[in-house]
C-alpha cells in the first residue's frame, strides 16, 4: 500500500478504537457489571492458552458472558452489538488489505481512487457518463462528438500502454476539447491509473514558483502514469523556461513510455510557430501521437 493509504487506515483504526473506548466507558459508568463482562473473555482465553481450561469450557464461558452483555445492552435500549469492535469496513477490519497473499480490499481501491482524484486536478463532472450529444447543434457535429467519445474511451481502455502513447486533441475554443481531456483522466483513475491533469498555464506557473522555492515542481508531470496537458498555448512564454519545460516533459515521458494527452487550440502551424521545430515535431510525431481534430460551432456560445 502507498503511504497515503497506510496513513488513512491507521487514522481510521485509531478513530474507531477511540469511539469504541468511549462506548465502553459510557456503559461502564451506567452499569459496573460491564467491567467484568468485558474483561472475562480475555481472562478465559489466557487460562485456556495456559492449559488451565479445556476449549469447550472456555468457549461456553465466553458464550455466557457475551449473551449477558448483549442482553444488558438491549435492556438499556442500546443495540446488542454496541460494544463490539467497530470497523468501517468489516471485510478487511480497516486494514485495507484482504487475503493471503494480501491484495487491496475493495474499500482501499475506492479510497485510492478518491486520493488520486483529489491530487489530480480532475473534476468529477466532465466524465464519459455525463457526456450528452444533445449539446451539439447539428448532425455532423453530433456524429463527430460521438466518434470522439468512442475514440477517447478506446484510448482509456488501452491504458496504461496505448499503442500510440500520446493523444493530441486540436480544435477551436468551445468544441468540448477540455471535456474529453478531463473525461479521459477521470476514466483512467477509475481503472486505477494515477493521473495528473494540468493546464499548460498552471504547469508553467508551478515551474516558476518552484524556481523560487527550489522545489522540484516538474517531478509530478514527469512521473504521472498519465498526464493531461490542457490548454496548451495559453501558458506564459518565459524565455528559457516554457519551451524547455514542455520539451523536457514530452521527452522524458516518451523515454519512459508514459502516455500524455495534449489539448490545444493551436493547429500545426501554430504549434511550430510557438514551440519551434524541435518541440512541435515531437508533439505531432505520428509514431507516438494520435491526432484528433474537432471542428464545428462553438458549444459554449450556443449554450448561452
Ligand atoms: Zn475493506
Amino acid at each position: 500500500m502507498k503511504n497515503e493509504l497506510v496513513r488513512y487506515y491507521s487514522d481510521l483504526r485509531d478513530k474507531n478504537l477511540r469511539l469504541h473506548q468511549k462506548r465502553v466507558a459510557e456503559c461502564e459508568a451506567k452499569n459496573s457489571r460491564f467491567r467484568a463482562l468485558l474483561s472475562e473473555p480475555g481472562l478465559v482465553m489466557q487460562q485456556w492458552a495456559a492449559g488451565k481450561l479445556p476449549l469447550a469450557t472456555a468457549t461456553s464461558r465466553i458464550g455466557l458472558v457475551t449473551a449477558e452483555r448483549k442482553n444488558l445492552l438491549i435492556s438499556m435500549g442500546l443495540p446488542s452489538d454496541y460494544l463490539d469492535p467497530i470497523y468501517t469496513c468489516p471485510k478487511c477490519q480497516d486494514k485495507g488489505e484482504v487475503g493471503n497473499p494480501s491484495k487491496l480490499c475493495s474499500c482501499a481501491l475506492k479510497k485510492q481512487q478518491e486520493l488520486m482524484l483529489s491530487a489530480s486536478r480532475i473534476n468529477d463532472r466532465e466524465t464519459f457518463a455525463n457526456f450528452s450529444d444533445a449539446i451539439y447543434p447539428g448532425d455532423e457535429q453530433k456524429k463527430q462528438g460521438l466518434g470522439m467519445k468512442r475514440f477517447c474511451e478506446r484510448y482509456v481502455a488501452a491504458l496504461p500502454k496505448p499503442e500510440k502513447p500520446n493523444l493530441l486533441i486540436v480544435g477551436q475554443s468551445g468544441l468540448g476539447k477540455s471535456f474529453f481531456g478531463n473525461a479521459i483522466g477521470y476514466a483512467a483513475i477509475e481503472k486505477g491509473v494515477q493521473t495528473v491533469k494540468t493546464t499548460a498555464y498552471q504547469c508553467i506557473q508551478d515551474i516558476l514558483s518552484g524556481i523560487d522555492t527550489r522545489e522540484d515542481a516538474i517531478a509530478p508531470y514527469l512521473s504521472a502514469r498519465l498526464l493531461i496537458l490542457d490548454d496548451l498555448g495559453t501558458e506564459a512564454m518565459v524565455p528559457n523556461v516554457t519551451v524547455e519545460t514542455i520539451f523536457r516533459i514530452l521527452n522524458e515521458r516518451a523515454a519512459a513510455q508514459l502516455p500524455t494527452v495534449m489539448v490545444t487550440n493551436l493547429d500545426r502551424e501554430g504549434l511550430f510557430e510557438r514551440y519551434g521545430e524541435r518541440v512541435a515535431s515531437r508533439m505531432i510525431d505520428g509514431a507516438l501521437t494520435s491526432i484528433v481534430l474537432l471542428r464545428g460551432e462553438n458549444l459554449r456560445t450556443r449554450m448561452r
